[in-house]
């Protein structure tokens, strides 16, 4: 069964490898296709027109790559692999009336992590033990991404999680682990975390940029282990440069600072500082970080889960300080957050 399936894996990377059309060589397919080839159609939806793609067999393989439905609503029916039929005893999967137009991508978030450890024993864990990734971003300053899982599979690597009320995020998600040390604790126990060298970025933004594209994930879904675990994780911690994945790549969420400003403008610090303990601010703000996403119940006190998740918000949106209290600037950008991606 592994070995059916390792093939299986290795068929799909030939075939959407041969079907690229970017290469200025067309290179000679590895299996001589049975049928005629794709032609190249545009994934534009047509409306009130179905397109009917062309299903191209390869070996006991079929695969098609086209969008028929509204890319603008995640129902588009790309197919960037082959499609898993069943093999019945003594019948025949049709594919007369393929594909239906009521069907969406699985994958609908995208959750960064560090390892915590070095490349090889990152290897080891994520490969031999029960966590994993779909994509491994090594140690080495080389062109290589490693894949781990197939996309369409469920990998091990957020166990309990939460976003915008949805629990399991391995169930939907595709997992990136970087290579990363984390962190060490300090003379005075503060945590020192290690940084993502510059080439390392670059891999996770060109890899989450193909997924946001592919995938069509939404701004608001390109997430860190710590937004969707923050009481026990604090991966990718406070180095990661999120503002430069929002800049440079245009994915994952950033705060329009003007917006940011406006609201720090509007409070007293000494005043903010007053109302910081009233249990009715608080539970307010609490309040707010549930709608950002986070699965945090509000109780009116500043409790442990509280400050650990004002802690993983600062790590990712004021790195600089996180000191996991909620303070004048946390308060604005937590505000303008909001504004700009409205939660439930
Ligand atoms: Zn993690």
């Amino acid at each position: 069964m592994r070995n059916t399936l390792s093939l299986i894996a290795l068929s799909v990377f030939a075939v959407s490898c041969s079907t690229q059309k970017t290469s200025a060589t067309p290179q000679k397919p590895p299996i001589q296709v049975e049928e005629k080839k794709e032609t190249a159609v545009k994934a534009e939806p047509v409306p009130g027109k179905i397109v009917k793609p062309q299903i191209q067999h390869q070996g006991d393989l079929d695969f098609f790559k086209i969008n028929i439905a509204d890319a603008a609503k995640n129902d588009n029916t790309i197919s960037h692999g082959s499609i898993v039929s069943a093999k019945a005893a003594g019948y025949k999967i049709s594919k007369e009336y393929f594909p239906a137009v009521g069907q969406n991508f699985r994958q609908r978030y995208i959750i960064l992590h560090y390892t915590a450890l070095d490349h090889d024993k990152s290897v080891r864990v994520l490969t031999e033990q029960s966590v994993s990734s779909h994509y491994l971003i090594g140690d080495q300053n080389d062109k290589i991404i490693h894949q781990l899982v197939d996309e369409n599979k469920r990998a091990y690597h957020s166990g309990l999680s939460h976003w915008r009320g949805v629990e399991n995020l391995n169930d939907s998600s595709v997992g990136i682990e970087i290579v990363n040390t984390g962190f060490t604790n300090g003379a005075t126990g503060q945590r020192e975390f290690y940084p993502y060298p510059e080439w390392q970025f670059r891999k996770v933004g060109a890899l989450v940029k193909d997924l946001v594209d592919r995938y069509m994930i939404l701004p608001e879904n390109v997430l860190g282990h710590s937004d969707v675990a923050p009481t026990r994780k604090q991966d990718p911690g406070p180095l990661f440069p999120w503002k430069r994945l929002y800049e440079e790549y245009g994915v994952g969420m950033w705060y329009d600072q003007q917006v940011m400003e406006s609201y720090m403008n509007q409070m007293d610090a000494e005043n903010f500082y007053m109302q910081s303990t009233d249990p009715t601010f608080i539970f307010k703000y609490q309040t707010m970080l549930k709608q950002f996403g986070y699965g945090l119940n509000p109780s009116g006190s500043e409790d442990s889960d509280t400050k650990k998740t004002i802690e993983a918000f600062q790590y990712r949106f004021r790195p600089e300080k996180a000191t996991g209290s909620m303070d004048v600037e946390t308060y604005a950008i937590l505000q303008a957050l909001l504004d700009k991606y409205p939660g439930k």
